[in-house]
């Protein structure tokens, strides 16, 4: 006769647990992910992009520039 299981899954990778204690190993081994931000005089933030070449759209260079300028095209 079929039964019933219980499963626990880890919430960042998805991986399917019939112990608790080892759903909660899985999700605390995952390392939180880095990311690089540029945060312009006024406080603006922009994310860079780290597989950009250097000096293209969403690269740091790009993101320490754009973090300065205002939102607003007139103040630009
Ligand atoms: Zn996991």
């Amino acid at each position: 006769m079929a039964k019933l299981q219980e499963y626990y899954r880890c919430p960042v990778c998805d991986q399917r647990y019939t112990i608790l204690a080892n759903a909660i190993k899985c999700r605390n081994q995952h390392q939180p992910r880095k990311e690089l931000w540029a945060i312009g005089k006024d406080g603006k933030g922009v994310k860079v992009n780290e597989h950009c070449a250097p000096n293209s759209y969403g690269s740091a260079e790009w993101a320490l520039e754009e973090a300065d300028k205002s939102d607003f095209i007139s103040q630009r």
